[in-house]
């Protein structure tokens, strides 16, 4: 498989809809899949009652840059929302890819595999001929924000922050920061993060799914005299100027972001924390969209962080996940309707 180095047209902004298949316990409920995937339009068929409690099915049609059916193998999904991005990440693009739904929908599974094949591809291209002898690295770090703050998932959870270097450079002081030199030690760190994830008492998933995980690869250009003069605590750290980067963001379940009335005040705050960032996080792609020149990024935690990812030469892919059954047809319109203004 080449990878095509030529600077191709990829869009500023992509919002890919993927639907997963009904799953065994769904199917053994006797739940309707209430979801049909046309091309790159999809409709929810909603079940209502009348007042008379006659049933009827209420329509929603919606559309979007891609819509990908529960057939649809992750290498597609990566070939459709990710791989275009790879070659440009060597010409200054700063790239995020996110995955937004309810908890359940799929964000997990759909992330998860991206960052492998992306590095794949990334160490592919630092041995190109075109790049082979410019003194490029790949670089990963694996992080999480919950409840507002930023803990590193490859160093004992050590709680980071955060300081700009009015470059609108993106710092996290004290990340740590490992060379890719092949996919297998990727697939290492994204074990050994997922392992560090927030687990509260109430078991791991649940607790996952209220912090969002941010997995960065970074191309760093290193200049031997210069490096050892630079002081470690901007971008500049490990030596190396940063050429481009990804983001792949699992993002803190959606349906989280409304815990705002529940009777456990940690809940509540945290509930409020995520209201807050997937909100901000919409009207910054609705401003990159817009070419507007302010970015309301100092909305959230998760924003902030993103910062250099939304000015100059950026990309970003909102990948919305959601699931087919019926009982979850309030939280697909939902996690829909957001991906219909994020456009
Ligand atoms: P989330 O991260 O949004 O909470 P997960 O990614 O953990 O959801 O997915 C929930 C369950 O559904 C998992 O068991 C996962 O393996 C399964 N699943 C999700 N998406 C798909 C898909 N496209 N095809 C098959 N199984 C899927
Ligand atoms: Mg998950």
């Amino acid at each position: 498989k080449e990878i095509n180095l030529r600077e191709n047209n990829v869009a500023k902004i992509k919002v890919v809809v993927r639907k997963r298949p009904l799953n065994k316990k769904e199917i053994a409920r006797k739940e309707d899949d209430v979801v049909s995937v046309r091309d790159n339009g999809l409709i929810v068929h909603e079940p209502k009652l009348k007042v008379d409690l006659t049933a009827y099915v209420e329509k929603h049609e919606f559309c979007f840059d891609a819509v990908l059916d529960q057939q649809v193998t992750n290498d597609e999904v990566y070939r459709e929302t990710v791989q275009p991005i790879i070659p440009i990440i060597f010409q200054r693009t700063k790239a995020t890819c996110f995955a937004y739904g309810q908890t359940g929908s799929g964000k997990t599974y759909t992330m998860q595999p991206l960052p492998l094949r992306a590095a794949d591809d990334l160490v592919r291209l630092l041995n190109h001929p075109t790049y082979r002898n410019q003194k490029f690295k790949l670089w990963l770090s694996y992080f999480e924000i919950y409840g507002g703050k930023l803990y590193d998932l490859l160093s004992d959870r050590k709680k980071l922050c955060m300081r700009e270097d009015g470059k609108q450079q993106v710092c996290i002081v004290g990340l740590q920061e490992f060379e890719v030199l092949d996919v297998q030690i990727v697939k290492e760190y994204i074990e050994r993060g997922n392992a560090a994830r927030s687990t509260g008492s109430t078991g791991a998933n649940e607790e996952s799914s209220r912090s969002h995980a941010i997995l960065q690869l970074v191309v760093k250009k290193h200049n031997e005299v210069k490096d050892t003069r630079r002081n470690n605590d901007t971008n500049e750290s490990k030596g190396g100027k940063v050429v481009g980067k990804i983001s792949f963001i699992d993002l803190a379940g959606s349906e989280r972001g409304a815990d705002t009335t529940d009777n456990d005040r940690q809940t509540r705050m945290e509930g409020a924390e995520i209201n807050k960032s997937l909100l901000a996080l919409k009207e910054c792609i609705r401003a990159l969209d817009n070419d507007q020149l302010h970015i309301p990024f100092r909305g959230s935690k998760l924003t902030e962080v993103l910062r250099d990812s939304f000015v100059g030469n950026s990309r970003t892919v909102m990948i919305s996940c959601i699931s087919p059954n019926a009982g979850s047809c309030e939280h697909t319109l939902n996690t829909l309707r957001y991906a219909d203004r994020v456009k």
